[in-house]
């Protein structure tokens, strides 16, 4: 099952898949860190679509098109904030990878990237984020046949190690 799943550094605006994920937040008008990042690559098209959504709650998660991006899709979800860890927050992590998984399988997306979710600005421990994100990852892909790729892109070095050794363990 976990051939499917790949742990990959890197700038995720830069990859050539079906579908980015992004960490936004429940605004959905753009921000720092790898919201950014996208929001600058996929030029303005992409605010302005985002602008008709109407925001996305925690734990849920959007579609839209890429626009000026590699990828064809960009689905944006929205992680929880970190406060200590008795707020849900692994669950809500756990949605976060889930809804984002089963938009792109109602979009018949094939391979799709994701960043460390909620683990930037939004301060949730590496550690636990990847052992979510991978458990989340592993168990949608079992029952799921038409997603070929999911791509776990880290932009430090740390965030690879841990999410390489969630890998491991979740095999
Ligand atoms: P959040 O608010 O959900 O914590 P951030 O964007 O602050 O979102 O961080 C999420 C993760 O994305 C962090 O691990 C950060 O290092 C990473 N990141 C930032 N920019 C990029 C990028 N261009 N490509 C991939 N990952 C990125």
């Amino acid at each position: 099952m976990n051939e499917r799943i790949e742990v990959v550094f890197g700038d995720i605006t830069k990859l050539e898949v079906d579908a980015i994920v992004n960490a936004a937040n429940s605004k959905l008008l753009g921000g720092g860190g790898v919201d950014g990042a996208i929001h600058r690559a996929a030029g303005p098209g992409l605010l302005e679509e985002c602008r008709s959504l109407g925001g996305c709650p925690t734990g849920e998660a959007r579609i839209t098109k890429g626009y000026r991006l590699a990828a064809k899709w960009v689905i944006h979800t929205v992680g929880p904030i970190w406060r200590g860890g008795a707020y849900c927050e692994d669950e809500l992590l756990a949605k976060a990878y889930r809804n984002s998984l089963k938009l792109a399988e109602e979009n018949r997306i094939k391979t799709i990237a994701f960043p460390a979710i909620s683990t930037g600005a939004y301060g949730f421990p590496v550690e636990r984020a990847s052992l979510i994100a991978a458990a989340e990852i592993s168990g949608f892909l079992e029952d799921n046949g038409s997603i070929e790729k999911v791509l776990l892109v880290c932009f430090s070095e740390r965030a690879e190690r841990c999410y390489l050794r969630a890998l491991e363990e979740s095999r």
